[in-house]
């Protein structure tokens, strides 16, 4: 009998981790899968684009529900996506990260008592002044199945006595990676178009609430943006809400070379060729490593910590980068197929 699952997503990094499940899923017997946009990203350059460059199905519910506040938004994509699932009768709900789509997700699976897998399971930053963290820590303590991808992911949630169900699998986006990396040689002619030379240049993001939302730290970041441009030339593909963030608050990004956010494969051919990168994203710390280029992160802690202690990253008002060792525990590009191998195999009944 053919498994169906649902899966939500609604947010760019979400695109990038569905995509390489997505065709994991599509690639195993017995699996069939239907997915539900809830709408978070909407732009063409922060949600059209990476379904196209990536492949990704389109999706069979779109609900176009975004901006308000984090109550407002979260209401009523729970509101939305619970008919869809009593309609779908869905054998798993599938979330990914840390979003409010991931919380609206979970929260409106548990209820209809269809069990939750969620990928990129057991991350904690220690802080719950960050949106982020609330989400991951009531979606964990709601899913069935918790796909970790570092060991240090598992050993959190032991911590919080969860331990049933929880499988390291490695990290989806080095799967998505390896897929891109190929295609984007040809793919992506970013580097002319944009006049960058191999290892001239950082690539720059920025776009946590912590950053963008009080003017003394998005100025404290632009300031160091603009120490870096004095070493190398500073590319910084702006996130929405940063652009609004800053014009609001009177800041400017003189010195550093902005542009509107790349897709995908774009996002793969700057990192590859960068000298470093610097940035709060979650995704982009990791992908520095996948890339080999090190990385400065622009927050107080991470949830990477692997990559601080392997040498390949730092916190800004931290100590200077350890020495570089291999990371091995994010896998071998090989976590999307465990994933769909452990929804085909876990029969679980709630
Ligand atoms: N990304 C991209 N284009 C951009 C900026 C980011 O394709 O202009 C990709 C990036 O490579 C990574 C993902 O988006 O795979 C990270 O998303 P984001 O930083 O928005 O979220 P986070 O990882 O912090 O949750």
């Amino acid at each position: 009998m053919t498994k169906k699952i649902i899966s939500v997503v609604g947010a760019r990094p979400q695109f990038i981790k569905a995509a390489a499940v997505s065709r994991a899923i599509g690639e195993t017997d017995g699996l069939s899968e239907a997915m539900i946009h809830t709408g978070q990203h909407f732009d063409a350059n922060m949600s059209d684009v990476f379904f196209e460059e990536l492949g990704i199905p389109k999706p069979r519910h779109h609900l176009d529900i975004n901006g308000g506040g984090h109550g407002y938004m979260t209401g009523r994509m729970l509101m939305a996506i619970e008919p869809i699932l009593i309609a779908e009768k869905p054998d798993w709900v599938v979330v990914y990260g840390d979003t409010n789509s991931t919380l609206a997700g979970s929260l409106a699976a548990s209820k209809l008592h269809i069990p939750v897998a969620h990928v990129e399971a057991g991350l904690r930053s220690f802080n719950r002044r960050m949106p982020e963290e609330i989400n991951r820590l009531v979606t964990d303590h709601l899913s069935t199945l918790h796909l970790c991808p570092t060991a240090g992911a598992t050993a959190n949630l032991a911590a919080e006595g969860v331990v049933k169900g929880v499988h390291h699998v490695g990290d989806v986006m080095y799967d998505a990676t390896l897929f891109a990396i190929g295609k984007a040689k040809t793919g992506s002619n970013i580097l002319s178009d944009l006049a960058l030379k191999p290892t001239r240049y950082a690539v720059a993001t920025v776009h946590r609430a912590e950053n963008t939302d009080d003017p003394k730290n998005l100025g404290a970041v632009v300031q160091f943006l603009r120490t870096q441009a004095r070493k190398h030339q500073v590319v910084l593909p702006l996130h929405p809400r940063t652009r609004q963030a800053a014009s609001r608050m009177g800041v400017d990004f003189d010195g550093l070379q902005v542009i509107e956010p790349v897709g995908y494969l774009d996002m793969v051919k700057l990192l590859h060729h960068a000298a470093e990168v610097y940035t709060d994203s979650g995704g982009l710390q990791k992908e520095a490593y996948f890339h080999r280029v090190p990385c400065t992160t622009l927050r107080d802690e991470t949830e990477w910590t692997e990559t601080i202690t392997n040498g390949w990253n730092r916190l800004w008002k931290g100590p200077e980068r350890a020495d570089q060792r291999e990371i091995t525990e994010y896998g071998e590009g090989r976590a999307a197929f465990e994933i769909a191998n452990l929804l085909k195999a876990s029969n679980h009944v709630m």
